[in-house]
């Protein structure tokens, strides 16, 4: 009787007095207990055109967001009428659960990104300018690394030490061309790394000398290790910031969780965050294979972790890549007839790592890019999975390029999730033809025919490999048009996808490929309030468009964390 009573008043009042009500009887009010709840809405974004991915109901108009959970998914007349402290009108924009980058290597993308940029330095006064600055950014004694500087951009000179003495004498500074060939070292970096006039050239590389045989700070291809292997693990204040710049880069490009293909002491830089309450990318931190029994002490000690930071997952090799000719093939290379490439880890090591890491409910995620690998490494599974029986493993193949056809539906039948970078295909997709022949390029990049054959999809970038870009990454999955624009119907257009199910691997498969598809990957009452807002419905636009489309809004956790 009284809740009927209270219908006429505002909803102001309601809120309150109920509020109130649940406070003072939490148990006997349940009713009243379902309406605070309804009525505690942080957010909502109305107007929208919401792809759920949840199957039961894939389409909505609204959604809204309490604390740090998806409170509800319907009409934008229901949502309004929680009357949210924040209401966004999309405008027919499109929102889409938060976007799962299933593999990153993200502490070396936020290095790249927080470290000094010189690629776009036009002049020598500019080149050394922005290493002032920076040098003045970061403590006495640190290493200044990256840069990737570009002589061509001021006539082809090359830079030297005596440009950048006067302004870096407490600061090694070590700085790679953008195509990593060469670097310049200043004094301070050299005198750490013992490189003098009477340092003898090294085979495969080269160190520019000046009069007196000095070197000048140019170090060419193999001398380069002179000077990297004097190169420090950078300083917590450097990790932290790389750290940092990662996830706000991520976010602007609507990415709310990384599956990081990383080291032990990328976790301890993810711990530190998590400790400090600075996340705001959720992280699975994947560590390498060969550590399983590291990983097994330090999972029974302090369990999996939380929404924010998880670990069990661990990270190998079977080969190598396309590109250097070291992916391995059944059949030699189109363009290199006695080369198969190789194997950068034996079979059988990589049989007993998995086989133990498996029998204590870790989860194995394994590069594998040639035919000849994958092949190996669905045997391996298979093998591993007969013999420590049924259980509920999710084997998971790392980018699964080149499959042999009669090896397509073993992902599926085997449960072997295909962990794909669709924008490697449109990078690839300008070259590969030459290295594997037009016949094997038809089961390169087979998102099709994976999906066909009922295998789980978990799409990626690769960072900083290629750009932590889903919308890319979906347009690259649907239109298979190379870099080049030389495929403008599509590379290999037989194995184009839909739009809906690119976002599938970006959400929902992703999820499922952390085990967390419970907590995140759809939008609907109750998961975790991560989601994107996208200028545009991507379902209706020309595939060709889909690059064109612009992050709004990216939510993490029923926060804001970017906005446009
Ligand atoms: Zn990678």
């Amino acid at each position: 009787m009284e809740i009927k009573g209270a219908l006429s008043w505002t909803a102001m009042d309601l809120k309150s007095i109920v509020r109130g009500l649940c406070c003072l009887w939490p148990v006997t009010f349940g009713l009243v207990a379902c309406t605070m709840t309804e009525s505690s809405a942080s957010l909502a974004i109305v107007n929208a055109r919401v792809w759920t991915g949840d199957t039961a109901r894939p389409w909505a108009d609204a959604i809204a967001v309490s604390g740090d959970t998806i409170l509800a998914v319907g009409s934008s007349a229901e949502i309004r009428k929680l009357g949210a402290s924040r209401v966004v009108d999309a405008k027919g924009g499109m929102v889409t659960p938060g976007f799962i980058d299933a593999h990153v290597h993200f502490v070396t993308g936020g290095f790249r990104l927080s470290s000094v940029q010189l690629r776009d330095a036009r002049t020598p006064d500019e080149f050394v300018k922005r290493i002032r600055e920076f040098a003045a950014t970061v403590p006495a004694g640190t290493w200044i690394t990256g840069g990737d500087w570009d002589h061509e951009q001021w006539g082809g000179r090359l830079p030297e030490r005596s440009w950048i003495d006067s302004i870096t004498p407490d600061h090694p500074v070590w700085v790679n061309r953008l195509d990593g060939h060469m670097a310049l070292a200043n004094s301070a970096a050299l005198r750490a790394a013992n490189v003098t006039s009477a340092t003898r050239d090294v085979d495969g590389g080269a160190i520019v000398r000046g009069p007196g045989r000095e070197p000048t700070g140019i170090l060419k291809d193999n001398a380069q290790e002179l000077v990297d292997r004097a190169v420090p693990e950078p300083p917590p204040v450097l990790q932290d910031r790389a750290l940092d710049t990662a996830m706000t880069y991520v976010a602007s490009n609507g990415v709310t969780s990384v599956h990081n293909m990383g080291t032990w002491s990328d976790l301890a830089i993810f711990q530190r965050g998590r400790a400090a309450g600075r996340l705001k990318t959720r992280i699975y931190a994947v560590v390498p294979l060969n550590t399983w029994e590291k990983l097994r002490d330090t999972v029974e000690t302090r369990g999996k972790g939380d929404d924010w930071l998880r670990i069990g997952g661990l990270k190998g090799f079977v080969d190598g890549s396309l590109g250097s000719h070291t992916a391995a093939m059944i059949d030699p290379f189109t363009d290199a007839p006695n080369d198969r490439g190789l194997f950068v880890n034996t079979p059988e090591d990589l049989y007993q790592w998995t086989s133990g890491a498996d029998k204590v409910g870790l989860q194995v995620i394994i590069h594998a890019i040639g035919d000849r690998a994958i092949r190996t490494l669905l045997d391996t599974y298979q093998r591993v999975a007969r013999e420590n029986g049924p259980r509920d493993r999710r084997f998971r193949m790392e980018h699964a390029q080149h499959i042999a056809p009669a090896d397509i539906p073993r992902f599926g039948a085997a449960g072997v999730i295909a962990s794909m970078q669709p924008y490697h295909a449109i990078d690839d997709g300008r070259w590969a033809d030459k290295v594997i022949g037009p016949e094997r390029a038809k089961g390169t990049y087979a998102f099709r025919s994976l999906i066909d054959s009922g295998a789980t999809l978990a799409f990626g970038s690769d960072w900083f490999v290629a750009p932590p870009t889903p919308l890319e990454g979906i347009y690259a999955a649907v239109t298979r048009r190379t870099l080049d624009d030389r495929n403008p119907a599509g590379w290999v257009p037989e194995q184009k996808i839909t739009v809906e199910e690119a976002l599938r691997a970006y959400t929902v498969g992703a999820s499922y490929a952390s085990f967390e598809e419970a907590r995140k990957g759809t939008l609907a009452r109750g998961k975790l309030a991560d989601l994107v807002l996208i200028d545009r419905d991507l379902t209706t636009i020309a595939p060709e468009s889909i690059r064109d489309a612009r992050i709004t809004m990216t939510v993490v956790g029923g926060r804001v964390v970017f906005e446009r």
